[in-house]
């Protein structure tokens, strides 16, 4: 934890001292590692996790058309906000 703090510190230093005013570092949505603002919020990490994640609900919809959103958070065992934002995308 107090790892990370120095990292950040020193990450903004850089970024002041080097003149990068446009790139801005923010924390990814879902596991908090920086990473440079991006439209999506998830890191390179993550966003693979996602991309597995979302095959697996798509396919279990498709195989399962009656299939609830309970259905989803039971056979999958994610969040259902994280099976919702799955969907809505
Ligand atoms: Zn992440």
């Amino acid at each position: 934890m107090l790892q990370l703090s120095i990292n950040t510190f020193i990450l903004r230093v850089e970024i002041v001292t080097t003149g990068w005013v446009e790139m801005e570092l923010v924390n990814c949505g879902r596991c908090g590692k920086l990473q440079v603002l991006r439209p999506d919020t998830l890191c390179k990490d993550c966003q693979q996790i996602y991309i597995a994640e979302a095959q697996i609900v798509k396919n279990y919809i498709k195989t399962n058309p009656g299939a609830t959103i309970m259905d989803v958070v039971q056979f999958t065992g994610y969040p259902m906000r994280r099976i919702n934002e799955i969907l809505e995308r």
